[in-house]
């Protein structure tokens, strides 16, 4: 079955004065919520590796004093579980900066077209090591259109990155750049990126809620990889302040499709 979900920007409701404050309140409640599963999701992601590296320091300084074949395996574990803490802190940072950016409409013209060559070629590296293949279809020549460089770089790199580490291996992962004479939801021209991968695919359930902080289909999986679980909910808040849609169609056992829609131009402000 092929299962399809839509994240667009935020709507914001036309509700009359009189059923706001309790709207408020509940949102009030709602928002605090969030904030308390962030802070709570937060300590546990760092916890998880820090109590790692103290049980390493611990046993280098005891049982492991003069075992010099275990302080090379344990440094390295503490060496990967270092990274894996500075990952997500990079990514924290990250997301506050792309949420706190939201509201401000990007100004810079992008070559669309060179950034996912450039990105592809950034990641080819990681995805030969992958057993993958990565393709390029419609991204010769120039392709113009208002965004931020580094924060579309950031959504390319998040997804394609995501398509070789869930993808399959001996596999293919497609970066397919389209033109859409009139896209519906954003009433005008528009550029589709889709990344299309062989991998596992997605069950229906979950792609709602993909693109939430911290949510993983597969956290044993996610973390093997080095995942973080924030990259999507970077790319939806990137897609959201150029004024796109993300698109995620997924088939359990053949593969998943994540299409980034952005309007040619910048449009009404
Ligand atoms: P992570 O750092 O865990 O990869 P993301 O926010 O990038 O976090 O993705 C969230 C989750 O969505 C992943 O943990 C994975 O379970 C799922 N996912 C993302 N991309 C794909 C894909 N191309 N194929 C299958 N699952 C995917």
């Amino acid at each position: 079955m092929l299962c399809q979900v839509l994240v667009s920007p935020l709507q914001i409701s036309g509700n009359r004065a009189a059923s706001v404050t309790i709207e408020d309140r509940s949102r009030d409640e709602e928002t605090e919520q969030m904030r308390r599963d962030f802070v709570a999701n937060v300590s546990h992601e760092l916890r998880t590796p820090l109590t790692a590296l103290m049980g390493f320091i611990e046993t280098l300084r005891g049982p492991a004093r003069n075992d010099l074949a275990a302080h090379d395996r344990f440094l390295e574990i503490m060496g990967r579980e270092a990274g894996r803490m500075n990952r997500l802190i990079g990514e924290l940072l990250s997301l506050s900066r792309v949420e706190q950016d939201e509201r401000r409409r990007p100004v810079e013209s992008v070559d669309l077209a060179a950034l996912l060559r450039s990105v592809v070629t950034t990641l080819s590296p990681s995805a030969t090591s992958a057993s993958v293949s990565l393709e390029q279809v419609g991204t010769s020549g120039q392709v113009m259109l208002p965004g931020d460089t580094d924060q579309l770089v950031q959504v390319f790199h998040n997804l394609i990155e995501n398509a070789v580490k869930y993808g399959a291996s001996g596999g293919v992962v497609r970066v397919v750049l389209e033109r859409l004479q009139h896209e519906p939801v954003l009433r005008g021209p528009a550029w589709m990126v889709t990344i299309a991968d062989e991998g596992e695919g997605i069950e229906a359930l979950h792609l709602p809620r993909l693109t939430e902080r911290f949510y993983r289909v597969d956290t044993h999986r996610s973390r093997e990889q080095g995942g973080t679980g924030l990259g999507l909910a970077i790319v939806k808040h990137i897609i959201n302040r150029h004024r796109g849609r993300l698109k995620i169609e997924s088939q359990k056992g053949k593969g998943s499709q994540f299409m980034v829609i952005l309007p040619e131009s910048a449009g009404r402000v």
